[in-house]
């Protein structure tokens, strides 16, 4: 993927108005109304205007979907194909998505307000890559044989768990729907998946690319509408063996709830976080340090589960470091996100922008100090903007310290010894991602391992890659990981096959 893919404003502009928008709910094969008609006004967060209305579905849609799935699953018309037509299937899935990322780009940057440059430069070839990743495990993976006991053989074996059910957030629409749909579906699984309501469209044409590229009908379905009904209904279904959450802590909990009251399902959750920067007192590139700690904090507009929204450094440097973050906001423009040259978009909603707000609000009163940012801008355009914002000052037992803001909002906190560093990283009721910046290798291994996070970064902001698994500790995560060939179990049963041979005559 190149940068000449993605479109300047004008070109933009024009492609936007011939989009031809999926709309309906994907069950079966088919884009159909939902059971009652219902349907609702998705926006553009840039412009505040709507977009188009989405099917609005409901219990019975979900019903719908998971018998579309379950039939699937039962008459094996995916589970047990050749692995190796499965993969080809997948691998095909990829090049269209791969082929369309301008145009699902495009959906994705009216209908979450996410930068061009990113959505079809980065997302877009993102979501194609996780589902070819996966796809290429597929004919590759063996099952073990057991050491049992002279006459007798024991095969332990992976199978499908069914039917999975999956419930996606807004922020990185189609790549965190990839996430799950790469590893369920590369293990032979059906799913139901449910994009959040803001963010529905790119995920429908996704799902149409995967119908084109062979999927049978039933083995991928999307139910558009609210949390509360279609989540809701995943969430309690007793025909899902397993649901896949990405999003609050405040639902994943439900999700929890709903497993124990209904069948058991598997349930698998990733939360979000409170994500620490440290940085140490040796560090020689401030430049750097300043680079990636922008990039943590604001890029997606800090509508990001791994936002590492505390920095947390030594009190030698830090004046050093913030006058380096101010270099550093030039690179950081706020605009139109159909603008090539916008590296920060709009807030998902205006709802979301007031919730933000509310933290900068109670940051002030709180008394920690603004450095830049904390207002509503271009408000005109009757987009959702805020720009870069940084507190100095802060103390981990601020409530911009401790609660996920979820917005370009970063608190800067101050230690003076190793120890007191990792402990307010620690203090967090949190644990997805850290980033630790020394150059003294003993200090980056030490305080690596005593993080309490599930991925830790030296001198970088970064998740890993495709290869790498990505799940929290405490609140952030519970029951599995995305990505990586660790992905691919969670969505399995294990089976034993125990067999007693007859002996020789
Ligand atoms: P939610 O957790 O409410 O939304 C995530 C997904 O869950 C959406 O598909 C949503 O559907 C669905 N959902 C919402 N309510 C229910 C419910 N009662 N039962 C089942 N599913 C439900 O996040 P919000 O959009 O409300 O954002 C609130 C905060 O959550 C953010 O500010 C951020 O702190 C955190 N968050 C974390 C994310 C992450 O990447 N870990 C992603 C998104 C949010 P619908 O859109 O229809 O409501």
């Amino acid at each position: 993927m190149t940068e000449t893919l993605i479109p300047d404003r004008e070109e933009a502009a024009a492609e936007v108005a011939g989009l031809r928008l999926r709309t309906n709910l994907f069950i079966g094969g088919d884009f159909r109304p939902a059971r009652d008609g219902r349907r609702f006004v998705t926006e553009n967060p840039a412009t505040g205007r709507p977009i188009t209305e989405v099917a609005e579905g409901g219990v019975a849609d979900v019903d719908a979907a998971v018998a579309a799935a379950r039939s699937a699953a039962d008459r094996g018309v995916w589970s047990r194909i050749d692995p190796g037509a499965r993969k080809q299937i997948l691998l095909d899935w990829a090049d269209r998505i791969d082929a369309s990322a301008r145009e699902l780009g495009l959906i994705e940057t009216i209908d979450a307000g996410k930068p061009i440059s990113d959505t079809v430069g980065l997302d877009m070839p993102e979501t194609a890559s996780c589902i070819r990743w996966h796809a290429e495990a597929i004919d590759k993976l063996y099952g073990q044989v057991a050491p049992s006991p002279e006459g007798t053989v024991a095969t332990i074996t992976r199978e499908p768990i069914g039917v999975v059910g999956a419930v996606v957030p807004w922020n990185y629409p189609a790549q965190m729907a990839a996430w799950k749909l790469g590893p369920a579906l590369a293990t032979g699984n059906s799913v139901v998946i449910k994009p959040a309501s803001t963010t529905s469209l790119s995920l429908l044409r996704i799902a149409e690319l995967g119908a084109d590229a062979g999927i049978p009908d039933g083995v991928l379905n999307v139910v558009t509408g609210p949390g509360d009904t279609v989540g809701a209904a995943i969430g309690r279904h007793p025909d899902i063996d397993c649901v896949a959450f990405t999003g609050s802590t405040e639902v994943g909990r439900r999700f929890l709830t709903w497993a124990a009251e209904s069948n058991l399902k598997r349930v698998l959750l990733e939360l979000g976080g409170k994500s620490q920067q440290l940085v140490f007192g040796d560090v020689t590139d401030m430049a750097h340090v300043a680079a990636n700690a922008a990039v943590a904090i604001f890029w997606n507009m800090g509508e990001n589960c791994s936002a590492g929204s505390r920095l947390i450094v030594h009190r030698s440097r830090k004046e050093e470091l913030l006058a380096a973050l101010q270099t550093e906001l030039a690179a950081w423009p706020v605009g139109d996100p159909l603008d090539p040259s916008t590296k920060i978009g709009a807030l998902i909603s205006e709802q979301h922008l007031d919730r933000v707000l509310d933290y900068v609000h109670a940051g002030r009163a709180e008394g920690a100090r603004l450095v830049t940012g904390g207002e509503r801008i271009l408000e005109e355009t009757g987009g959702y903007f805020l720009g870069p914002t940084i507190f100095d000052g802060v103390r981990n037992d601020m409530q911009i310290a401790r609660e996920e803001i979820f917005g370009p909002v970063l608190s800067v906190i101050e230690f003076e010894t190793e120890a007191e560093a990792v402990a307010i990283a620690n203090d967090t009721a949190h644990g997805l991602a850290a980033s630790v910046y020394t150059d003294d290798l003993n200090v980056a291994h030490r305080v690596a391992r005593e993080l309490t996070a599930g991925t830790v970064a030296i001198n970088v902001y970064a998740e890993g890659d495709m290869t790498t698994p990505f799940g929290g500790y405490k609140l952030s995560g519970f029951g599995g990981h995305d990505k990586s060939i660790h992905a691919h179990d969670q969505y399995t049963e294990m089976k034993t096959t125990w067999i007693v041979l007859k002996p020789a005559r």
